[in-house]
């Protein structure tokens, strides 16, 4: 007994001593054992480049291994670390919180969605393979603080890259606490500490300062429309995730029962904080009150006129001045239960109720503001050329996410064009787009100015060609 517990002590040292030297020899020097946490960005991006040249020296294989720790943790620790989201941001649903970090553990793209391309032909061979940019910035969103910190990380690193993220203020903690067991379970297995960098006090300086580092070769952004421009004037590549306000249609050929259970399920999902939830309803008079029976049946709560003229003014503001001022959603209201907008109604409702919705004129603000909390507006259209109108307007040329709920693929072909959206889902929830029901994969950084769409792995490389002169043709004369 007294052996075998000197044994395994034996053992544990070595492994230890032989992790510590790996990481000296890979230069990891005063910054590892950090986890990824710095206050100053400039030491935190000097540390991601540190960390980039030791991630260029392994393997794939490696880096599969890698990224198995962070979806190991996104998995195994969601219920936790999804709750620490749910304490620290105030917003949302905390099944929702704990759903998003499970799924983007789960189903994020990895190394498995690299792929390189060959032309072969009469002059030889040249090789097109998907190679790092080096240190990205990201700046993440409080909606999705550590699950957008997941997926990016998931999708940068498979890309061969480390990251350096400014979270958003109010989702700092739990940004930080999950950087930190990323780094420190892959460094205990590989030695590499700091693959993913944080700012542990952001603000719109340090985000300032990624922006503008030399040592920083390309930014991701994901968020509302400052940081957006922020980010396309920063002169760096930028892949840009920028907001939505997703429209829905309705007409008269929908299956409605079915379409009001998918805009529940969409709207609903973490109290409408999603980017491609539906956030506008626009359903032709034919099937107008049909469809808000169906909404009903379905278990959401139909507000009156009077109702949500309170909660408009309880729940929308103003911001900006001159020429810059606009509605916006008042910052008590967003990501809040339907129970609490309900109240601010005027309406006493159970606390299971997950969606309220009600009639507006077009004009009502909730029809362009991207609301993200839980009551959506329906508005009655003639017919689906001024539905699709309607919702192309109000989409606000975004091209982020709209949706259709119709059988007649004659107006899906008509909306998908007119809309030009990123994504454009028929039949389904939001989410469906994001292959949660639906087919394709997921990440929570959608490219929507920038164009790159649904980001993965690929996203985050550039492309190196390697050309070979005459020979390796094999199948030539
Ligand atoms: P937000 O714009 O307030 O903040 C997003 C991030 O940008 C935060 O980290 C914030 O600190 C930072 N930021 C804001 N202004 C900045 C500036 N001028 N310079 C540098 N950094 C700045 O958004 P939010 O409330 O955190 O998130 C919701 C918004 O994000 C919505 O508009 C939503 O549509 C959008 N979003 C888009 C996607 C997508 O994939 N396209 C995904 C999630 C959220």
């Amino acid at each position: 007994m007294q052996i075998n517990e000197t044994i395994v002590r034996n053992v544990v040292e070595q492994v230890l001593a032989q992790v510590g030297s790996r990481a000296a020899a890979n230069g990891a020097g005063h910054q590892s054992n950090r986890f990824g946490i710095f206050t100053c960005p400039h030491e935190a991006v000097e540390a991601a480049q540190v960390a980039f040249e030791q991630l260029s020296e392994r393997t794939l294989e490696e880096r599969k291994r890698i990224i198995d720790h962070i979806r190991r943790i996104s998995i195994d620790q969601c219920v936790e670390l999804g709750t620490m989201e749910m304490e620290e941001t105030k917003i949302g649903r905390l099944v929702h919180k704990i759903e998003k970090l499970k799924t983007l553990g789960e189903k994020t793209p990895g190394v498995e969605f690299l792929r390189s391309e060959v032309f072969s032909g009469d002059y030889g061979l040249a090789v097109i393979e998907h190679a790092p940019y080096g240190v990205i910035g990201a700046i993440t969103p409080v909606t999705h603080s550590l699950p957008t910190i997941t997926g990016n990380a998931v999708s940068m690193i498979a890309g061969g890259n480390t990251l350096v993220v400014n979270p958003h203020p109010s989702g700092k903690r739990v940004a930080v606490e999950g950087v930190r067991r990323f780094n420190e379970a892959i460094y205990r297995d590989l030695g590499i500490d700091n693959l993913i960098c944080v700012i542990a006090e952001p603000t719109l300086e340090t985000a300032d300062v990624i922006f503008k580092h030399r040592g920083v070769n390309a930014i991701c952004v994901t968020g509302g429309p400052m940081v957006a421009r922020a980010a396309m004037n920063s002169g760096k590549r930028a892949i840009v995730a920028g907001p939505g306000n997703p429209p829905v249609v309705v007409d008269e050929t929908a299956d409605l029962a079915r379409a009001a259970r998918n805009i529940i399920q969409g709207a609903a999902y973490d109290n409408n904080l999603l980017c491609i939830a539906e956030k506008e309803v626009f359903v032709v008079d034919q099937v107008f009150d049909a469809m808000l029976r169906a909404m009903e049946q379905a278990g959401a709560v139909r507000l009156n006129s009077g109702e949500i003229d309170n909660l408009t003014r309880e729940a929308i503001t103003t911001v900006g001045e001159g020429d810059h001022r606009h509605e916006v959603a008042a910052k008590e209201f967003i990501g809040k239960d339907a129970v609490v907008l309900a109240r601010a109604a005027g309406r006493q409702i159970s606390s299971d109720v997950e969606l309220l919705f009600g009639e507006t004129a077009e004009e009502n603000p909730f029809v362009p503001v991207e609301q993200m909390m839980p009551f959506v507006p329906f508005v009655r259209v003639r017919d689906i050329d001024d539905a699709i109108a309607k919702a192309k307007h109000y989409e606000h040329g975004f091209r982020h996410t709209s949706i259709i709920h119709t059988n007649n693929v004659r107006n899906m072909t008509k909306m998908g064009r007119a809309m030009d959206t990123t994504l454009f889902v028929k039949n389904g929830p939001c989410m469906a787009a994001l292959g949660l029901g639906g087919e394709g994969y997921i990440s929570f950084s959608i490219a929507t100015p920038t164009g790159e769409g649904v980001t993965t792995p690929l996203t985050f490389t550039r492309e190196r060609r390697c050309s070979l002169i005459d020979d390796l043709h094999i199948l030539g004369k």
